[in-house]
């Protein structure tokens, strides 16, 4: 296996005795950051510092406490293969589950000692001269490090659209991944702006509890079954005792989520065959005089947008206290919703399901690289990196979930245990090779581009959609356009003509040979 080879490498590499240790700063305490700590703590590498802005650790799954929050992906594979959890309690879990398993990881490795919370990086500046990393918090404090690892998340920022009049309503309002716990929606008349993969999740709860419900939605989607239930206790009691059987389970589902990935070629045949089918069992059993076709049968290729799944979202539609809108809004007012066919929908509550910031990597933080260039200006036509990683004039900072490493079909636990073994292997060249750093070379990000847009071309997501996979010009910045076993090949090994290494300058360098400062007592290592 190349991640336990890289691993053994760095055992030997990163903790060399006399050698130099880079000291590391990782940004956000999710699970691409907690994923990050956890092969460094398996490798014996214990000086770093995991900067997280909130008060807790595991990203998406803190935040993200709406009703009915759960996986989309199985949850035997949306988890670490070098830490497996094998007594999960339902295939898909939910959001409690997954949070206590992110909250298991960092105890179980000793990382929480490492984690400093409430710790916002506010900026990050490459300094030419000692080759090193000088970050501010929004709370002032300055901190150096040799190497920045960004776990920031794609989904990490709530976006609110920008509609007239949002700031003038009187009522609760919030945004899904802020649920408001302690309001009561019993017997209210709630609008619930948005309609995806978030949505679908809690408006059956509020359909439930709400006097009226309506779901303000510019486009349909595509939601297939969701094959879910919980684990009956002899399944759970094979997964943890027959280990060989809970690892050919995952296998399986990962290759049965990788086979979907024909789904999205653009224009393909299984993909038009599919939306088909799909359309016609929505008008024969969904569509009614009550529910318009515009409202649940797509206008654009399967694939396009995220595929939903859920067994009640589109029956909880047809309940006669809950109505689809399709008509835009165009305005809010104190207490209701107006949309452009002229109707004033009063409300109580706004729940807005409207997703992330999620074009806008690393953002809000200023980044600055080597002569003083920031990032933001070389993202000015879109966020790129090599593999998603790596990006040129930015020595030795890594992207964890960075451009280009998002899916539509698979666990993004995949990619990001790819990148943190690509991003070790790239701090053993630090370490074996006594350079001060390593930086991406802006040719082999050009050719990563020109074949990543070319891919991108060719699948679903260029359609004719808006999604939160392309920027406003329709650049598909987010996702890999690619099975992801193309990914763990191109991740394998980073190829050495792909990077320069920065060497210290002479002054600087007998400090290279100083025993690192910072070393944090942590308990053993258990795998
Ligand atoms: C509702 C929802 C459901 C999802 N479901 C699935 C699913 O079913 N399957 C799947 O594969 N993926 C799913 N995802 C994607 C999910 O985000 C990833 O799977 C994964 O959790 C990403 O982890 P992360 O650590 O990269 O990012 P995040 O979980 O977003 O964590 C980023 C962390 O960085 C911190 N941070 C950000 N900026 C700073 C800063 N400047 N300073 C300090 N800290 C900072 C944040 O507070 C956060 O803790 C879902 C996402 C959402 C929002």
């Amino acid at each position: 296996m190349p991640l336990q080879a890289a691993r053994r490498r760095l055992r030997g590499a990163l903790v060399a005795p006399g050698g130099r240790v880079p000291s590391i700063a990782i940004i956000g305490a999710g699970l691409s950051g907690l994923c990050m700590a956890m092969q460094l703590e398996r490798a014996g590498h214990r000086d770093y510092v995991i900067y997280e802005k909130a008060e807790g650790l595991g990203g998406t799954w803190r935040d993200n406490t709406y009703p009915g929050a759960a996986c989309d992906v199985p949850s035997h594979l949306y988890s670490f293969s070098f830490a497996r959890k094998r007594d999960w309690t339902r295939k898909f879990a939910e959001q409690a589950e997954i949070l206590a398993y992110a909250e298991r990881c960092a105890d179980t490795y000793g990382i929480r000692s490492h984690i400093r919370f409430s710790a916002e990086i506010a900026t990050a500046a490459y300094d030419d001269d000692s080759g090193r990393w000088a970050l501010t918090t929004t709370g002032g404090e300055a901190v150096q490090a040799d190497v920045v690892v960004a776990g920031c998340g794609q989904l990490n920022r709530p976006h609110l659209p920008s509609i007239d009049g949002i700031d003038a309503f009187e009522g609760t309002a919030f945004h899904s991944a802020r649920w408001d716990h302690s309001y009561r929606f019993d017997g209210k008349a709630v609008a619930v702006v948005g309609n995806g993969a978030s949505a679908i999740q809690f408006v059956p709860w509020l359909a439930e509890r709400a006097r009226s419900l309506t779901v303000y939605q510019r486009s349909a989607n595509y939601i297939i079954p969701k094959p879910d239930r919980p684990f009956r206790p002899f399944e759970r009691a094979l997964f943890t005792y027959a280990p060989a059987i809970e690892r050919l389970y995952r296998w399986c589902i990962y290759w049965r989520l990788e086979s979907r990935w024909v789904l999205f070629k653009r224009d393909g045949a299984i993909a038009r065959w599919a939306s088909r089918r799909f359309a016609a069992a929505v008008r024969a059993d969904v569509v009614s005089e009550e529910l318009a076709e515009s409202a649940v049968v797509p206008d654009y290729q399967i694939g396009c947008k995220r595929i939903l799944i859920s067994n009640d979202y589109l029956a909880c539609l047809r309940r006669p206290n809950v109505r689809a809108e399709t008509s835009p809004i165009v305005g809010i007012t104190g207490d209701a919703v107006v949309t452009a066919d002229g109707r004033v929908d009063k409300v109580d509550a706004i729940v807005f399901a409207t997703g992330f910031e999620s074009t806008r990597f690393l953002a809000p933080i200023e980044v600055t690289g080597t002569g003083g260039r920031l990032l933001a200006d070389a993202w000015a036509q879109g966020a790129e990196a090599h593999l998603g990683v790596a990006v040129p004039g930015f020595p030795n900072l890594f992207l964890l979930y960075g451009p280009n490493t998002n899916l539509g079909h698979n666990s993004i636990l995949f990619m990001v245990e790819r990148q943190v073994d690509y991003v070790l292997q790239c701090l053993t060249t630090l370490a074996r090779r006594r350079v001060t750093a390593v930086e991406v070379r802006p040719e082999a990000l050009a050719a990563f581009r020109r074949a990543t847009d070319r891919s991108a071309q060719a699948t679903a997501w260029a359609g004719t959609c808006t999604s939160w996979y392309k920027t406003a010009s329709g650049r598909i910045t987010n996702n890999w356009p690619r099975p992801t076993f193309a990914y763990w090949a191109a991740t394998l090994r980073p190829r050495p003509s792909d990077f320069v290494e920065h060497r210290r300058r002479p002054a600087d360098r007998q400090q290279s040979t100083e025993p690192a400062k910072t070393k944090v007592a942590v308990p053993a290592v258990s795998d």
